[in-house]
């Protein structure tokens, strides 16, 4: 754990800095967060900040603890969810394949479009910056022990679950007090964090045990920050399967990070859900996952085209229409798309993992 915070410490400030939207100048420095600056006095030298105005001072942990009014353990995750670096597993069976993951931030890809929030928001309501602040904290309020649990029994080793921030919901009551603590009503509605029940109280959008996932932006403002959160539900037939924020947001891509940082025109896995996303990256491949055909606009697709997509659909009848529909319109605006064809007996992409762990003899 020790060795988690030191690499966690030894992420470069600077891109610490960049990530939370700090403006640094070439002789690195920057206004000043923590008070009213209007001459940059906030410098960093030797992996550290220190403001010349308000005396302000710390480690990147101690920056990302500040100004996101995180604890140390999230701000840790803040930075390690964004850097590949995950906490150590604790005593799981899962411990001798751990990987060790370099500590290479995401690659930039930032895109600023002026007036738009990002590259690839097809319309529908708005996705506000003010709200990823609801969402990370959103995060920050949930357990993560139980929704690790959900991962690893779908072959997801706990280091990858714990570095995507996923969570789960305990106690729905509890989460929604704490963020009343911090946000206004109104603003917990608008960002669908929130919805209200039909007696007309507030009520946080996903009950108890739903399996909540973050999805990362990658793009302009979204850069690094939390845009979309997705529940599942734990039940294997629990109706309804997914539920997303309130109000009817379009569905970003949920990126993985090998997906990130794939190159352009390499190869990208396509998938049709988060698990198989993930699943994928778990075998190696690069993934993003897109929620659904009608998720699939013009703008998303844009944003794939530079790769060589792969369509990872689930071999079902929805499935193959996902997969047809997807390469028809990719190919129609002048990309790159095949359909990987699973072997007999595999329903999706998860199970194609599964499969190849329980071939290996198990990871227990
Ligand atoms: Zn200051």
């Amino acid at each position: 754990m020790k060795d988690y915070y030191r690499r966690i410490r030894e992420v470069p400030i600077l891109q610490v800095a960049e990530a939370l939207g700090i403006a640094v100048r070439k002789d690195k420095k920057a206004l000043c967060p923590f008070h009213g600056d209007k001459d940059p006095s906030l410098a960093f030298k030797g992996n550290r900040f220190h403001c010349f105005g308000c005396m302000e001072k710390g480690s990147p942990i101690d920056l990302v603890m500040k100004i996101k009014d995180l604890g140390l353990e999230e701000a840790s995750e803040w930075i390690g969810s964004r850097f590949r670096i995950f906490p150590p597993d604790k005593g799981s069976p899962a411990r001798s394949r751990s990987r060790k993951t370099p500590a290479s931030p995401l690659p930039e890809k930032k895109i600023a479009l002026p007036g738009a929030i990002t590259a690839a928001s097809p319309p529908g309501k708005e996705v506000l910056p003010a709200y990823f602040d609801v969402y990370e904290k959103t995060i920050a309020l949930l357990p993560s022990s139980g929704a690790i649990a959900y991962l690893e029994g779908r072959g997801i080793p706990r280091d990858t679950a714990a570095g995507y921030m996923i969570r789960i919901v305990e106690d729905p009551g509890k989460v929604l007090a704490g963020l009343l603590e911090r946000f206004s009503l109104e603003l917990l509605l608008s960002s669908g964090v929130v919805r209200k029940k039909k007696d007309g109280s507030p009520t946080l959008q996903w009950g108890e045990g739903w399996i909540i996932f973050p999805f990362i932006g990658r793009d302009g403002l979204e850069a690094g920050q939390i845009v979309f959160l997705q529940g599942r539900n734990p039940l294997p037939d629990g109706i309804p399967k997914y539920m997303e924020l309130a109000g009817g947001f379009p569905r970003p891509l949920y990126w993985t990070a090998k997906g990130m940082g794939a190159p352009e025109d390499g190869e990208l896995y396509l998938c049709e859900g988060i698990i198989d996303a993930l699943s994928a990256e778990e075998m190696g491949s690069p993934a993003v996952a897109v929620l659904g055909t009608s998720a699939l606009s013009d703008t998303i697709i844009r944003t794939l085209l530079p790769y060589r997509l792969k369509i990872l659909a689930d071999k079902d009848p929805a499935g193959g229409k996902f997969a047809k529909e997807a390469s028809g319109r990719i190919k129609e605006m002048g990309g790159w798309a095949s359909v990987v064809h699973l072997p007999d007996g595999v329903k999706d992409g998860n199970e194609f993992l599964l499969q190849k762990i329980d071939r290996k003899g198990g990871r227990k």
